[in-house]
């Protein structure tokens, strides 16, 4: 039984309590435990990289709507407002903290982060060594996070009701010019402005940053129904009698709802009463309202406002093509591989029709009432693909792309809560962060795309690990495709831990193209290469636009020229931040570092020696577009890398001029080889598949094998086989002759036994620890400390410290210490460990001050 001592939680629970237990004592006993009420204080989760989590007390006017996941408004740091979320409601006994703060508001009536994306949460923070505040930065749109720092603007299309203050906020904003919320502060005089700028963009009468017109958001509101149990006479009266000598506000709200629901025919209304109707803005009235839902007399629904439009269109199952007999064998092995296993490999060749399987496979999750998510890497998010879907899922697709406005995002991720939820999801690396209520399945697209991790800031989390373990929480399945799955995932499929699929064939008649090795090495020798193309590649690429056919080059490297050099002296000019060379951009005229994105214009003469003949060394795709148009004045040539692709739209811009045949030549780094139609494109060009072979990392092989497969597959048209020029100087590597022959699996089986020996992954978990500081001798003292106490505790699964590739990044010197612990071994030990390490570090004086964090599962 319930009583002063128990926790919150015992007499929040039995909300039927009145229903079941009829004698007066124990009536009294819940009265007794709800007056007085213990303060409220609640955990929360800031947006700031720190390790915990933060206590407040939530004033009575608010207690009846906070509940974990809710966004409150609170006081942190001085003069300082942030929206945090709710991870956890203490029990009442918890003693409350030393100087301790209110809440300044709660901005949801119901949680905007469920249950179960708090779990998730806990297992990011967890795993990938991050703290909850970096998981919530990283899972919520800003919108839905204003801090002091915040910069919103007006929106121009709002026409609607504001409050005095919201008004008088409203005011002070116009339409192109941004203020911060510190700023709207100072100006209105008012302290706290951060719950009305939240309450200003619920209604869009503002907008985050970016400010871009949008389409109306369906919205629901939160409606009041009384119990199924008490809508007789004989069940309410007793409760009325005994709520009027005990809790008269309970009874006098219970009276005004029982007024307010009635009907002209004085019959109560079953679609419920507003919630804000009954309340009428009394903050007694809400305490009132949450002890009677807590009893089980009222209760509370989330309900659409009239008028929105409706997102549940019918599934347009003739848009999805017949499968092939190869398609529908692969179908079928999913299917049948789901109901031994919650994950499925499917490996298909590039154009065999793998997307046509997802759209058949989410087709059938969505006619039984599932969700799915559906994940991409950023590139291969196109208008292409989400035409494809929306052909069959109409309005129950919705798409969750970092190209979109914040206030976008904010408004699926609010979606999501409601029972208006897309049925299907298409998103790239964050959307495993939204929240699902019915998920069923989940795709993960290219599954071997290293741009799934997140690199900086933390969290550095892996979306298609975390999908996994979104996915187990969900009781969901999950397919991964590819056409060069990952060893990682090759080697759990064949060991069994996955079931596999296959598709080996491409889709109608298309052939896979011909590849062929030209050695550079020699032609250099004979001076026959001109620039970085051999003779063999140009005559075919004179061959296709004579036959107005289409050309793929690619290069990995942006930028016109990787590097300038002194042809005298071979001064190099570098970066004043980092530890790198800095490229030159004929786009912008300037010398541009890669890492930090430090910016100078080239000096006219060698700072060195005074020489005035400063050289390009090597090609960027910048400098290849130059050497293509030159040589080929009648083609029409088109670039694709990070620099031509900033804006909103470019990439499919790009990509449908291409599709379009109004673009010849396509020159590109890695993105050429994502989500391409390769109908008339007869001729790819590889240019340099020895910068790939020769990166420093235990990746490097696999990664080229996955990068040239992929461009290769973009080769070959109907009824024509397709070429590749792949240009190398060392046409005998292996990676090569596998590349060739299409020959994954060689690449996989010769992969996976140099890392069984080598004790790399999938044999053994990496984890690189990375200290930071300005100072390079206590850098180096601290990483020697830390590597020496590690080493302790893990013996010889500790390499260094070292100093990385680029030693030195944003002015800060880094060191690497590298942990490999053995697949089978406890990796939740292995973190508590480091984390016990790192707070040694972080009491020891001389050490304070050096930023340490971890990659967890480095790509
Ligand atoms: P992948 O995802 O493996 O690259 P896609 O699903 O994009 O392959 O298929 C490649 C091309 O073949 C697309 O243009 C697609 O529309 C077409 N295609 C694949 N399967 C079928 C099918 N069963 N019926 C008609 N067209 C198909
Ligand atoms: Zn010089
Ligand atoms: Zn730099």
């Amino acid at each position: 039984m319930p009583t002063v001592g128990g926790s919150r939680a015992d007499w929040r629970r039995p909300a039927n309590a009145l229903r079941t237990r009829r004698n007066a004592l124990t009536h009294r006993a819940i009265f007794i435990s709800i007056y007085p009420t213990p303060p409220l204080l609640v955990d929360v989760i800031v947006p700031r990289p720190l390790p915990d989590y933060f206590t407040y007390e939530v004033p009575a006017e608010w207690a009846e709507q906070v509940s974990v996941g809710s966004r409150v408004v609170v006081p942190f740091g001085p003069k300082r407002y942030c929206t945090a979320v709710v991870h956890r409601i203490c029990p009442p006994d918890t003693p409350a903290p030393e100087g301790l703060k209110q809440v300044e508001s709660v901005l949801d009536s119901r949680p905007i982060v469920t249950a179960e994306q708090l779990r998730l949460w806990d297992w990011v923070a967890d795993y990938y060594l991050c703290t909850p505040g970096d998981v919530y930065k990283a899972a919520v749109p800003a919108g839905l996070r204003v801090e002091s720092e915040t910069r919103v603007r007006r929106n121009p299309d709002f026409c609607g009701k504001l409050t005095p203050t919201e008004q008088q906020v409203f005011d002070l904003l116009s339409d192109d010019h941004d203020l911060s919320t510190a700023e709207l502060e100072r100006a209105t005089r008012r302290n706290a402005i951060l719950p009305t700028v939240n309450a200003l963009l619920a209604k869009e009468a503002v907008v985050v940053r970016e400010a871009m017109r949008r389409s109306r958001r369906p919205r629901t509101q939160t409606v009041v129904t009384l119990a199924p149990a008490y809508t007789t006479d004989t069940a309410l009266n007793p409760t009325l009698d005994l709520l009027q000598r005990r809790a008269k506000r309970q009874h006098d709200l219970l009276t005004r709802f029982l007024g307010l629901s009635l009907d002209a025919d004085g019959r109560l209304r079953t679609d419920g009463l507003p919630r804000d109707e009954l309340l009428a803005k009394d903050s007694s009235a809400a305490l009132a309202l949450r002890a009677l839902v807590e009893r089980g007399i009222l209760q509370l629904s989330e309900r659409p406002i009239e008028g929105h439009d409706d997102a549940q269109s019918a599934l347009n199952i003739k848009a999805l093509h017949p499968l092939s007999a190869h398609q529908q064998q692969a179908y079928d092995a999913i299917t049948e591989g789901f109901r031994q296993r919650s994950i499925c490999l499917l490996h298909g060749v590039t154009a065999s029709g793998k997307t046509e399987l997802y759209l058949h496979l989410m087709a059938r999750v969505v006619a039984r009432g599932g969700q799915v998510l559906y994940l991409l890497p950023e590139i291969a998010l196109t208008k292409q693909i989400t035409d494809r879907l929306r052909r069959v899922f109409g309005r129950r697709l919705g798409v969750y792309h970092s190209k979109f406005t914040d206030a976008e995002r904010a408004e699926l991720w609010q979606r999501q809560l409601t029972p208006e939820a897309y049925d299907v999801v298409v998103g790239v690396r964050s959307s495993v962060f939204l929240p699902f209520s019915r998920l069923k399945l989940v795709i993960v697209d290219e599954e071997h795309e290293n741009t799934y991790k997140q690199q900086d800031p933390a969290p550095r989390y892996h979306a298609r690990n975390t999908a996994l373990v979104l996915a187990t929480h969900a009781g969901a399945k999950t397919l991964l495709g590819s056409a060069t799955p990952s060893v990682e995932s090759y080697h759990l499929a064949t060991e069994g831990k996955y079931a596999l699929a296959r598709l080996t064939e491409r889709y109608s008649e298309v052939s896979l193209p011909t590849i062929e090795p030209v050695d550079v090495r020699e032609l250099r020798r004979r001076k026959l290469m001109r620039g970085p193309f051999s003779p063999t590649l140009l005559s075919h690429i004179r061959a296709a636009l004579d036959a107005h056919e289409q050309v793929i080059l690619f290069q990995n490297r942006r930028g016109y020229a990787p590097m300038i050099e002194c042809h005298s002296c071979g001064w190099v000019p570098r970066c004043v931040n980092c530890d790198v060379s800095l490229s030159y951009h004929r786009t912008t005229g300037m010398l541009t570092c890669h890492y930090c994105g430090y910016t100078v214009a080239p000096p006219r003469a060698c700072p060195n020696c005074e020489g005035s003949e400063l050289r390009h060394r090597g090609f960027g795709t910048e400098r290849m577009e130059e050497e293509v148009t030159r040589l080929f004045p009648d083609a029409r040539v088109a670039r694709m890398d990070l620099d031509s692709t900033r804006s909103r739209n470019a990439y499919d811009r790009i990509l449908t001029a291409f599709e379009q045949g109004e673009t010849d030549i396509l020159v590109g780094t890695q993105m050429v080889s994502k989500g391409l139609d390769f109908d008339r494109v007869s001729i790819v060009g590889i240019l340099d598949a020895d910068m790939m072979l020769n990166i420093p990392d235990f990746r490097a092989y696999e990664r080229a094998f996955q990068l040239m497969a992929q461009v290769a597959g973009r080769a070959g048209r109907r009824g024509k086989q397709g070429r590749v020029v792949l240009q190398t100087r060392d046409t005998g590597h292996p990676i090569v002759a596998q590349v060739r022959a299409n020959d994954y699996e060689a690449m996989a089986r010769s992969q996976l036994a140099e890392r069984q020996m080598f004790r790399y992954p999938p044999y053994y978990r990496l984890i690189y620890v990375y200290l930071k500081h300005r100072d390079e001798a206590t850098v180096d003292r601290a990483a020697l400390t830390m590597a020496e106490r590690l080493r302790h505790l893990f013996g010889p699964r500790i390499l260094g410290p070292d100093k990385p590739a680029v030693a030195r990044v944003q002015m800060l010197f880094v060191r690497k210490i590298v942990v490999k612990i053995e697949t089978q071994a406890s990796t939740a030990r292995a973190r508590q460990l480091l984390r016990g390490v790192q707070e040694e570090m972080q009491a020891a004086a001389d050490s304070r001050s050096v930023m340490v964090y971890y990659d967890v599962d480095p790509q």
